[in-house]
Order: structure tokens, then sequence, then C-alpha cells
């Protein structure tokens, strides 16, 4: 492996220069100029480019605009407590936004909005190539799941296919409640971490029915 050009021995890009490749392009794109406009950065994601699991949030707050990284105030500590219950660390995981700009006064994203960067979370998906994506909250659960009932259907993982331009991938959602919602809601709260305990018998399972195959 060539570390500085991210160029494998066989000439394939590592997963990580194919992650960097896709975040200039989004720059370059520039798809939501009044979105950039109003945030002070892009926030790509972060985490192990070889992750098991992805966890997909909203769009960035605050903090993530002013840090450049998803989850990282009160909802990401939230979130990292859950990781560690699981014994998983961040660096473990890869955790990202549907949207890659902060939207002013941390209102929803717009429908439009979503729909403007769901390109690029796909590209960003079969990269990864995760076991599971956990998705956080509605927004994000609904953009796979388009009749997910959250309260409903939250921890009950659901098989997709995802159609890509070259190939189709077959994944698992797990609909999780957002964290930031959960936090400060009791019952919500004990809901997210009973389902968070789930995700490693998850993945066993998954992992188990691919060695079978
Ligand atoms: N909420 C989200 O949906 N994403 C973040 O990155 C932070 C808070």
């Amino acid at each position: 492996m060539n570390f500085l050009l991210g160029i494998e021995k066989d000439g394939a890009m590592s997963k990580q220069a194919q992650l960097d490749e896709l975040k200039a392009q989004i720059l370059e794109d520039d798809p939501t100029p009044e979105l950039r406009s109003g945030a002070t950065q892009l926030v790509f994601g972060v985490g192990d480019p070889d992750a098991d699991i992805v966890f997909i949030g909203e769009a960035p707050g605050k903090n993530e605009d002013e840090q450049g990284e998803p989850f990282v105030g009160a909802a990401g500590k939230f979130l990292n407590e859950m990781l560690e219950s699981i014994h998983l660390k961040r660096a473990q995981v890869y955790i990202t936004n549907i949207v890659k700009y902060r939207p002013p006064n941390n209102r929803d994203p717009e429908p439009e909005e979503k729909k403007v960067f769901l390109p690029y979370l796909i590209r960003q998906i079969d990269i990864i190539k995760p076991k599971i994506i956990a998705t956080l909250g509605r927004h994000s659960g609904g953009l796979f799941l388009p009749e997910l009932k959250i309260s409903q259907d939250h921890g009950q993982p659901k098989r997709i296919t995802l159609k890509l331009a070259q190939e189709n991938i077959k994944t698992v959602i797990l609909p999780l409640y957002h964290p930031a919602a959960a936090l400060y809601n009791g019952s919500q709260r004990q809901v997210l971490i009973d389902d968070f305990m789930k995700i490693p018998e998850i993945i066993n399972l998954i992992n188990k029915e691919t060695e079978r195959k």
C-alpha cells in the first residue's frame, strides 16, 4: 500500500482515498450553495472506512459545524456512551449525516436538501460497504424505509436493497431514535439504549449468515 497516494498493490484506491475523493467532489459540485454559505464548513463523516456499522444522522448542528465532525455535541456524547456500552469506540464505527452542511438555526433539513445529498450518501455507503446501517431519527430512517413509523419500527432490523448505478447492494437498516431527541425524553432514552444493546447480536447474525453462504 502506498500511503501517500492511497493506492493499494493491485492498483485499487483505498477506501479512505475514495472517501477523500467523494468529499472533494461535494466541495466541487457545491450542491447546496445556500446551506454552504451559511455554514462554517462541510461536515463529511468520521470513523473507520472499513466499519461494520455506519450511523447516519440528519445534519450537523452548531458544534459539528464548528468542529467539522458529526455528533460532537451533547447528542454525540450520548452516542459515544452508548457505543462504549457495546464495547465499541467511535473510531471503530463510521458516523455521518444525510445533509453535510448545518441548516440555519438548526432547522430540520428540507426534503430537497435531503434529496440533493442522497447520491453522495449512497456513494459513501457503497465505499464503506457496512454490514448494517443504523439510522438516527426519522429523517434518516425515512430515507431508506419510506413507510417507517419510528415509534413502532425502532430497533427492528430490516433488509433492503440499495439500487446503485453499477450494482445493487444488500444491506440491513436498523432504525433508531435520534440521540438528541432521546436525550431529554426519559422513556425514549431507555428505548434507544435497549435498541443499541441489540447491535452486537444483529452483527453476529449477519456474520453467521455470510459464513453459511
Ligand atoms: N444531530 C445530527 O443529526 N447530526 C449531528 O451531527 C449532530 C446532531
